[in-house]
């Protein structure tokens, strides 16, 4: 029986479809669509069960995209018709990972998958095609004949080198990601909670392969995703960088690149990078190789306490070291603050406006954000803080000085909306205390 797997093929969650893309493309007997539309998807599926042939449509799920405006509704429609049509419906992704119960239970998709799903997509889609038992592929959830869930167990994390990040073959590229897993787990987070706390790397041999499948394309600038882009090279927790490995594999990329006049970025998103690791050499190895003019630098907040609350691992001084640092060697520092986490009080808010001055005062930037309690991480469960007019007012000066940018307002509309999706049975996040 020949299976055709449709992806909805959304830009926004693009990166992580091209990789799940790269793991199945090749297997025999199955062929992929991307759409980037529910009713195109449906128009397609319909053509395809008529032919007497079977349909997977499958989504990756961001929890924004679900609190945004009444896209829940939609995509529930959405699910119900794709099964009356005959289709099987599957879903992964950060949102899928944190609430496997709410992608069963209220939207009504058949299986739900955990964590990274090159493995299981695979496995899945094999069994399908050759009628084997998609029961027992691991790392799926769906519902039994009670209606109760069932969970086929966590997979061990996937060594990143014998998976390709993208599907190079159909010409579809993106940034390469050079490491997964993160061993911080900071509490308002999912990376930790999908990936592992451990950091797994792309061996430089293999980036440089898919670097030069980017530039072979005419694609003149490299990027890489990375959870912290000064990390390659660690194992754990470190205040010290790999400095030797990570200028090693810039000498040898920037020697790719110069071949086809590319660009290198690191640093910038998505690779930005933690403020203890912001040394002074690092930096300069930075400068030496890579061409943005700024670094995307991980603050959070400016009070102690929250980031001691939220597990951050590194303290208000060294951001401003960092800030310091990139400024002095020519990097426009662009600060990540979070305002409204949970139990944050006013002071406490003030201490994150004050660093933002600071910030702004060296030559930084601020990238503002609002807290969103985000399933998987465990915070899920855990409202934001009402952020006062005047603390608004106050970084909203700061943005229309052209001295910040950021979503931070949208956000505080999607983080009451994820709670009140909460208390309507839409999200049903696991709880993690
Ligand atoms: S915020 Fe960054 S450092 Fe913290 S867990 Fe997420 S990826 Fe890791």
């Amino acid at each position: 029986m020949r299976y055709d797997i449709v992806f909805l093929y959304d830009k926004r969650t693009r990166y992580s479809l091209n990789a799940l893309i790269a793991s199945i493309d090749l297997i025999s007997g199955i062929k992929i669509q991307l759409m980037e539309d529910f009713n195109e998807i449906l128009d397609y599926a319909t053509s395809i069960v008529n032919k007497n042939e079977k349909c997977v449509v499958a989504l990756s799920l961001l929890t924004t995209t679900i609190a945004q405006d009444d896209y829940y509704l939609k995509l529930k429609e959405f699910i119900r018709n794709a099964k009356k049509i005959g289709c099987i419906t599957i879903c992964g992704g950060p949102h899928a990972t944190g609430d496997p119960l709410g992608c069963l239970m209220y939207f009504g998709f058949d299986y739900v998958f955990i964590g990274e799903a090159e493995e299981s997509i695979r496995d899945f889609i094999i069994a399908l095609r050759d009628g084997g038992d998609i029961l027992s592929v691991k790392g799926i959830a769906y519902l039994d004949q009670d209606q109760d869930v069932v969970f086929t167990g966590r997979r061990s994390p996937i060594d990143l080198n014998t998976y390709d990040p993208f599907p190079y073959w159909r010409n579809i590229v993106n940034p390469i990601e050079i490491t997964r897993g993160c061993p911080y787990g900071c509490f308002y987070c999912q990376v930790s909670y999908i990936h592992g706390f451990r950091y797994r790397h792309r061996n430089p041999d293999k980036i440089v392969f898919y670097a030069e499948q980017i530039l072979r394309r005419g694609i003149k600038d490299i990027r890489f995703i990375s959870p912290d882009g000064l990390a390659y090279g660690l194992s754990d927790i470190s205040r010290e960088v790999k400095i030797d490995e990570i200028e090693q594999l810039l000498y040898t990329l920037s020697q790719v690149a110069a071949k086809y006049s590319g660009r290198i970025f690191l640093g910038s998103f998505p690779s930005e990078v933690r403020p203890e690791h912001v040394s002074e050499e690092a930096v300069r190895v930075l400068k030496k190789y890579v061409s943005n003019r700024s670094l995307i630098i991980g603050a959070q907040s400016g009070s102690e306490r929250i980031l001691n609350v939220i597990n951050r691992r590194h303290s208000v001084e060294d951001v401003l070291v960092a800030v310091e640092t990139a400024t002095r060697h020519g990097f426009i520092p662009d600060v990540d603050l979070i305002i409204g986490f949970p139990g944050e009080t006013v002071e406490e808010m003030w201490e994150t406006v004050n660093l933002a001055k600071k910030i702004t005062k060296l030559g930084g930037r601020i990238h503002l954000h609002y807290y969103l309690p985000l399933p998987g991480s465990p915070f899920c469960m855990k409202p934001p803080s009402i952020v006062p007019g005047e603390v608004k007012k106050e970084l909203a000066r700061i943005i229309g000085a052209g001295k910040g940018y950021g979503d931070w307002l949208k956000q505080e509309e999607l983080s009451w909306k994820i709670i009140e999706l909460h208390r309507n049975n839409v999200i049903k996040p696991r709880r993690w205390s």
